[in-house]
């Protein structure tokens, strides 16, 4: 007992065999489990979408899905699930779903390359990769009506929102600008929405809380810029920022850092808008 004159410490030599114990099954653990191998990643965020990539000794082909991003199905004019079961017929490597929601059919031997290419040719999506920069880095978690935490869509909200930020992005020469976008449907934020350099988070049917000013490669938060809009709200939020961004950005300077450093108020946290600054 705790403070009780009956207690006793436990003999020195008893304290020491305790640690000779714990040692040594500190080793053997070690030992069963060795550390994992270095591998080579590459890229950071970006799965290199569109681009033949040697890993582990064979041929990378990796696909990012236009109108159904993370998702394998057939829907008319993009026969995806058809055309990766043709290929699953003669593809003796792997096909690997990865954190960026891109596919990658691993593996693929120098004999089995111009076989693939021709299926995906033939199915209309060997140009699926001939993306925007948004697009090919946009991310979403399921939401609707698969998931029952989610308070607004994503998934289902995900390709308009693309096509009405593509429209602005267009208008100011951005098409092929990598900038991320996330939406979920939640603040869980299944699809990391607080690392996206413009994060949607639902809040309620058709209302997100906005958050721009990560940095695209994962290593600085967003901030929350608006703590309720709706998509369209958000465009017409983003349009003067993305012209700005467009004129106005520094040699290299990424979206999220672009905010960061002009649009965002240095007052401004995950949690407030800040004090608003002068145009
Ligand atoms: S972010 Fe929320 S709505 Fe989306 S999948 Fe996760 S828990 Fe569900």
């Amino acid at each position: 007992m705790r403070g009780s004159a009956h207690y006793s410490a436990p003999p020195h030599s008893c304290l020491t065999l305790s640690c000779l114990v714990v040692f040594f099954f500190s080793c053997a653990a070690a030992m069963a489990f060795p550390p994992a191998p270095h591998y080579t990643l590459y890229g950071i965020v970006r799965d290199q979408v569109g681009q033949r990539v040697t890993a582990e000794g064979a041929e990378v082909v990796l696909l990012r899905g236009s109108a159904e991003i993370g998702r394998i199905v057939v829907k008319e004019g993009w026969p995806m699930k058809t055309a990766l079961r043709e290929i699953a017929e003669i593809h003796t490597g792997d096909f690997r779903l990865t954190p960026s929601q891109n596919l990658s059919i691993s593996g693929v031997t120098a004999e089995q390359k111009p076989h693939i290419e021709a299926i995906l040719a033939k199915h209309g999506l060997d140009k699926e990769n001939d993306r925007s920069g948004l697009r090919l880095n946009a991310l979403s978690c399921v939401a609707l009506p698969t998931c029952g935490l989610a308070l607004a869509e994503s998934e289902r909200a995900l390709p308009e929102t693309l096509e009405k930020f593509e429209a602005v992005l267009d208008e100011n020469g951005l098409r092929h600008d990598a900038i991320s976008i996330r939406i979920t449907g939640c603040p869980n934020g299944c699809a990391r929405p607080y690392l996206g350099e413009i994060g949607f988070v639902g809040k309620a049917p058709n209302k997100y809380a906005l958050y721009l000013g990560a940095r695209y490669d994962g290593t600085r938060l967003n901030r929350l810029f608006s703590p309720s809009t709706t998509i369209d709200g958000a465009v017409e939020m983003l349009r003067p920022i993305i012209k700005r961004y467009a004129l106005e950005r520094q040699s290299g300077e990424g979206f999220g850092d672009f905010c960061d450093r002009v649009i965002l108020p240095a007052d401004a946290t995950f949690h407030s808008v800040g004090t608003p600054v002068a145009a």
